[in-house]
């Protein structure tokens, strides 16, 4: 009965009802990392240098690969927010604690309020949506605002990228921020320009600690 099958996301191939989105295939060749949200590994060591982190980490290898890619898109430009939810569940499926443990409330990096309202959705809050649904972290939603409408950063180097993203984030209100074990959330990190320049401005308000988590890293061990 049809009722009770549901398709892979990434193969098509049916798979049993469940409420996972990936065969049991798929889901094995997700390149994982295995490090998580850990005091130790290489997205912490390239991001370090910039800005005071407690800890970094990230779920999925980004290199190439024709799957992370595939989410990744899929998550960004074809409005799959079922499939950026699974993503947020998957990484945190087991990690509870070292996630628990590290943070009190999600920030998303949002988007840009043009861009929001081309796009419509803003993918990264549902991937933190998922890292909800099995930690229990709240989310904060309003808190960190894009106030910079930065240029395409593909077209820049390390540096530029950098100033381009100069004082690009303002917090709405500091006292939300104040004292609290933070989880800064993207989709993924390449030069992490972004996630430096969102880091700095929660710093700047008084977080008491800082962790920075993404779906997928573009640096390798
Ligand atoms: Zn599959």
């Amino acid at each position: 009965m049809d009722v009770f099958l549901n398709t892979c996301a990434y193969c098509n191939k049916r798979i049993l009802a469940s409420k996972n989105l990936f065969c049991l295939e798929c889901n094995g060749l997700l390149p994982r990392t295995y490090f998580n949200l850990s005091e130790n590994n290489i997205v912490l060591d390239k991001l370090k240098p910039f800005t005071p982190l407690r800890a970094a980490g990230s779920f999925l290898y980004y290199n190439q690969n024709e799957m992370v890619k595939q989410i990744l898109w899929e998550m960004k430009y074809n409005n799959n927010k079922e499939l950026a939810m699974e993503m947020g569940r998957l990484a945190a499926g087991g990690q509870e604690t070292m996630f628990q443990d590290a943070a009190e409330v999600i920030i998303p990096i949002p988007l840009h309020k043009t861009k929001l309202r081309i796009r419509g959705y803003n993918q990264t809050e549902y991937f933190a949506i998922g890292l909800h649904e099995v930690t229990g972290i709240p989310i904060l939603n309003d808190q960190l605002k894009r106030i910079k409408k930065t240029s395409s950063q593909t077209k820049l180097n390390r540096q530029d990228r950098f100033q381009n993203l100069d004082n690009a984030f303002a917090i709405e209100d500091a006292t939300t921020i104040q004292g609290k074990r933070v989880l800064l959330l993207d989709d993924v990190v390449t030069t992490g320009a972004t996630l430096i320049s969102a880091a700095q401005a929660l710093l700047d308000s008084g977080c008491a600690s800082l962790n920075i988590y993404t779906l997928a890293s573009a640096f390798e061990m």
